[in-house]
């Protein structure tokens, strides 16, 4: 089995400003000292010229939070996955519950960004999740097997070599209520097995991190389930101790 290096992903989401964002990375980045796990931060596009700056020279990775799946163009307000690679962006976002709910992204959309961002030789970060309903209704192995077969019938299981999947069941986003261990790990499993169907191999190498009110309590026993390789953090990432805290957690 492939020794998979622990990710932490920052998504600070629509949150902070220039006066808020340099203190805070200032104390993530005094804080780094001994921390193994690969580390990203996703700020909003508009800062993300300044965080390429502010992060150059240290271990932390530049991420986005969404692209746009054409390439260039009359889009008015869009961001192409060429910009994003222009300001040294290695990972992208796509396919977050935020995006499918409130703009209407469905998963041929999010397949689509996601060739968008491997075309420019980023890697993304397919984020996938059921609705409390659908858990309460047992379909969760249902909707995240439509969800990752969009994406697997667009771009093929190769694609997945280059890729970074986050599990993030609705229910558990900016909540407070995280998945047990054990629920997540039930559902991290499904994935790799879904994976595997295709491809062994791209299912053993492939990071499946975890995503739902992960928090520096918390980190530490999810990341040490076998399939839990990292986390996509929302709420915590915006605050520099709980943020090293999670960083620090490892299996
Ligand atoms: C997210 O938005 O990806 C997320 C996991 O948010 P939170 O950690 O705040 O639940």
């Amino acid at each position: 089995m492939t020794e998979r290096q622990i990710l932490v992903a920052a998504n600070w989401k629509m949150n902070g400003t220039l006066e808020t964002i340099r203190p805070l990375l200032q104390s993530v980045i005094q804080g780094l000292e001994g921390i193994k796990s690969e580390m990203v931060i996703c700020p909003p596009s508009v800062y993300i010229s300044e965080l390429a700056t502010l992060l150059d020279g240290t271990q932390i990775k530049l991420g986005a939070q969404n692209v746009s799946h054409l390439e260039k163009g009359a889009y008015t307000g869009e961001v192409s996955s060429l910009m994003l690679k222009d300001f040294a962006c290695q990972y992208v976002i796509v396919g977050h519950s935020e995006r499918r709910a409130l703009y209407g992204e469905n998963d041929r959309r999010v397949a689509e960004k996601f060739i968008a961002v491997q075309t420019n030789a980023m890697t993304p970060i397919l984020c996938v999740g059921e609705l409390l309903e659908e858990r309460e209704s047992n379909s969760t192995e249902e909707v995240i097997a439509r969800q990752l077969d969009a994406v697997i019938e667009l771009a093929g299981i190769a694609a997945f070599k280059n890729a970074v999947i986050a599990y993030e069941p609705v229910w558990a986003i900016g909540t407070g209520k995280t998945a047990t261990p054990e629920q997540a790990q039930e559902v991290h499993e499904f994935i790799r097995l879904r994976l595997a169907r295709h491809d062994n191999q791209t299912a053993d190498i492939v990071r499946i991190l975890y995503g739902g009110s992960v928090n520096a309590g918390n980190a530490e026993q999810l990341f040490e389930m076998a399939d839990i390789d990292g986390g996509l953090i929302g709420g915590a990432s915006l605050v520099a101790e709980d943020f090293l805290t999670i960083c620090r957690a490892m299996r």
